[in-house]
């Protein structure tokens, strides 16, 4: 029954429970939890979306799909065991008192119904429903004393928010103090009420149009001073918010209030952290109190009974969607009796006990112009869709990768063919196929280059991919170039594309050491590409390069695990890189890895051992490494915070409650030591730590033989960094 499984494991006794997945699933596993992870710091940390919100959803239901299939792949760390969102430095940290969680998604009815047929059995007799609009906002938690409101927090990343108190005092709707008949004052201990904090439409499309006539000035400012006329600095553009949703978290995140207070943003409350201090037995109860006590609540609910009301409420809602005042994203199913919320429970992520039903990803079809080949960065030949320019959620675009030929195959898109595009993979957009009714008869499939477009080396087949080999290759160094000063790696500033390109084209850059053979005079006199008024190439300028020159400079103090990244091994992304540089110190030692080596590392698979060690069985990479080491980079780890790996090479799964840590907090310490922590139990389990409430894994444990620990045990490991004595 729902309410008895754990999280993380699907069927614990499958087959596919212990079925190694295969290399192409999990270099896509791997490319899901990079864009995922990427899209969450833009989405909640920077307030600046690339990924639409359907897109996004998209990404994470396919890496979910990909655990569900292989359960090794769903480790604790993977972002669909961890809510959204974290906390940044900005402002204070706030322990939430009790979670706060996100939801579980049904994409269509289909995922609809079987969650409500899942709670229909789980709770063994028809069930009431309290439906609710999904408002596209940001979530707060807002903590009263005594009906008095303390403070306000965002949810972060569920364990921990930010403290926005001084911003949501300028929130007009959110009451500072509760009305005495709610009874709310007399409660003896706090409470923490939740909801949401949104931006109107209204409210959005004039802040947007402010920052265009911003804009608008800032251009013309610059112009003048461009043309003589002015004097004083050129002024950065601002970016207009993408969405209601990132207009009001981003104005929520003001250091400063004040503008926080001019961006006219409003509330929809509907939760409390814990029920059980209202005197109400249900959700529908619950909102009138929250009315009651002073709270905003969204009027658009109803209570239902049975599949058929629960469809009819997400259609109505669907239907009046554009003409509500605010953004909403989908409706929120929530079991409305209190009791029966608490019998069904929580997985690791999300309430069992509520289903968001999100609205299907926009989807629009144009004409296939150009399926262009492009050359990355490891010599991968990606075929990219070009077509007539189109808006998909809110945004135009003319391109979208096909990601490799076998893919390109796979969907068999042709130029001149009506294709179906939607916003799907990091900024790049996704075709997910064609109408075969509208393919013109003339058309053929592309032919697979049998060289690469940019050198003319013949190409090689490697898996699903084309790839060029060569070291002259210019199109790979450029790629090569633009990572090492990209922001994981070297971080520097002010090299954009155009500027690198002109660089190996003077012949000044032929590999990463040469930033460190420049100077001033030589970066100053780069064309930018672009020409000047009267006819001469704008150059890169003193002042510019001045400023790139000192960022190189100190790109030199970059940590190792950022060197690691930035010279760019195959299938190394930023996580594996520091995972590397903290196991093996230096790059002598890395060097000298071998796969089996390489492997007892936490997240690293044969694949990408593999990866390392070709590339430092290649000479020229050996060299390049030299190279580095006389350039001054740092080429080994600061070992002054890192503890002996004693526990490299063990595999734990933690399962139940714990009481001294949470999981992630416990995962972390074993790997802080060199374990590796799993979020599902197979053969390759060392040690299993069952606290109270544990499951399937422990029977999973049981009967495949593998050690069982209790919390005690496991504050030992933690604390020694050994494990057990065998008996
Ligand atoms: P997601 O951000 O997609 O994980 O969806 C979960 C979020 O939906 C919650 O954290 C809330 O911020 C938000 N939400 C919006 N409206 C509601 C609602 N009526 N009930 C519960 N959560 C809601």
């Amino acid at each position: 029954m729902a309410q008895n499984q754990d999280s993380s494991v699907q069927g614990a006794f499958d087959l596919a429970a212990i079925t190694e997945p295969p290399q192409e699933v999990v270099e896509r596993a791997r490319e899901l939890r990079q864009t995922i992870e990427h899209a969450r710091e833009l989405y909640y940390q920077q307030d600046a979306p690339e990924l639409s919100d359907a897109a996004y959803d998209s990404l994470e239901r396919e890496l979910e799909n990909l655990e569900r299939e292989y359960p090794s792949l769903a480790t604790p760390d993977s972002p669909t065991q961890r809510v959204g969102g974290g906390v940044s430095q900005q402002f204070a940290p706030v322990q939430h008192a009790v979670r706060m969680y996100s939801l579980e998604d049904a994409m269509d009815l289909n995922e609809l119904d079987a969650w409500l047929e899942r709670t229909h059995a789980a709770v063994g007799h028809p069930v009431q429903y309290c439906c609710e609009l999904k408002i596209d906002g940001s979530s707060i938690a807002l903590t009263y004393d005594h009906g008095k409101l303390i403070r306000a927090a965002t949810r972060g990343d569920g364990a921990v928010g930010e403290d926005i108190t001084a911003n949501v005092l300028n929130v007009k709707d959110v009451p500072t103090e509760l009305s005495a008949a709610s009874g709310a004052g007399d409660f003896p201990n706090r409470i923490e009420i939740r909801g949401e904090c949104y931006m109107p439409k209204a409210s959005f499309n004039r802040l947007n149009a402010a920052i265009a006539a911003d804009n608008d000035e800032i251009i013309q400012h610059n112009a003048e001073i461009d043309a003589g006329n002015a004097t004083g600095r050129h002024m950065a553009l601002k970016k207009p918010f993408a969405n209601c949703r990132n207009a009001a978290a981003g104005s929520l995140r003001q250091k400063d209030p004040k503008i926080t207070a001019s961006r006219d943003l409003a509330t929809f409350i509907y939760a409390i952290a814990d029920q059980s201090m209202v005197p109400v037995a249900s959700q529908h109860e619950f909102l009138a109190w929250l009315k009651e006590a002073g709270f905003v609540v969204n009027p658009n609910i109803r209570v239902v009974n049975g599949e058929k009301a629960v469809h009819e409420f997400c259609a109505d809602a669907l239907a009046h969607r554009d003409g509500l005042g605010y953004d909403i994203d989908g409706v929120v199913v929530k079991v409305d009796d209190f009791a029966t919320q608490d019998s069904l429970g929580f997985t690791a992520k999300a309430p069992r006990w509520a289903i968001a039903f999100k609205y299907p990803p926009e989807e629009k079809t144009t004409i296939l112009r150009n399926i262009a080949v492009q050359v990355g960065r490891t010599g991968a030949l990606t075929p990219v869709a070009e077509f007539d320019p189109t808006t998909v959620d809110g945004s135009v675009i003319s391109r979208a990768t096909l990601h490799n030929f076998d893919e390109l195959a796979r969907k068999d898109v042709r130029i001149g063919d009506t294709i179906i595009i939607h916003k799907a993979g990091d900024v790049i957009p996704e075709v997910v196929g064609h109408v075969p009714e509208l393919r013109p008869k003339e058309s053929v499939p592309l032919q697979e280059p049998t060289t690469c477009p940019s050198c003319g080396s013949p190409v090689f087949r490697d898996g699903a991919f084309l790839r060029c080999d060569s070291a002259e290759c210019p199109a790979q160094l450029q790629e090569r170039l633009e990572h090492w000063v990209s922001r994981g790696a070297m971080d520097i500033d002010g090299l954009g594309t155009k500027v690198i390109e002109n660089m190996i084209a003077e012949g000044i850059l032929h590999d990463v050491v040469d930033f460190y053979h420049l100077d001033v005079e030589t970066l100053a006199n780069v064309s930018r590409g672009e020409l000047k008024k009267d006819g001469t190439p704008r150059t890169v300028g003193l002042t510019v390069a001045r400023k790139v020159m000192r960022q190189i400079e100190a790109s030199r103090q970059q940590p190792f695990a950022n060197v690691l990244f930035g010279i760019g091994i195959r299938n190394i992304g930023k996580t594996t890189a520091e995972a590397i540089a903290r196991a093996f110190g230096n790059i002598d030692a890395l060097m000298d890895a071998t796969v089996p080596q390489l492997c007892q590392v936490e997240g690293i698979g044969e694949i990408v051992g593999e990866s390392v060690v070709e590339f430092f069985e290649t000479q020229a990479n050996r060299d390049l490494v030299e190279r580095l080491r006389q350039a001054g980079l740092t080429l080994e780890e600061d070992m002054s915070e890192i503890k002996p790996q004693t526990l490299a090479g063990y595999t734990f799964v933690l399962t139940g409650t714990l009481e001294h840590y949470d999981r992630t907090q416990a995962e972390e310490l074993l790997r802080s030591w060199g374990a590796k922590a799993s979020g599902s139990v197979s053969k390759k389990t060392s040690f299993v730590v069952a606290g109270p409430g544990a499951g399937s894994k422990l029977v999973k444990a049981q009967t495949l033989g593998i050690p069982v620990l209790d919390e005690e045990a496991l504050v030992k490991i933690i604390e020694t960094g050994q494990v057990p004595a065998e008996d």
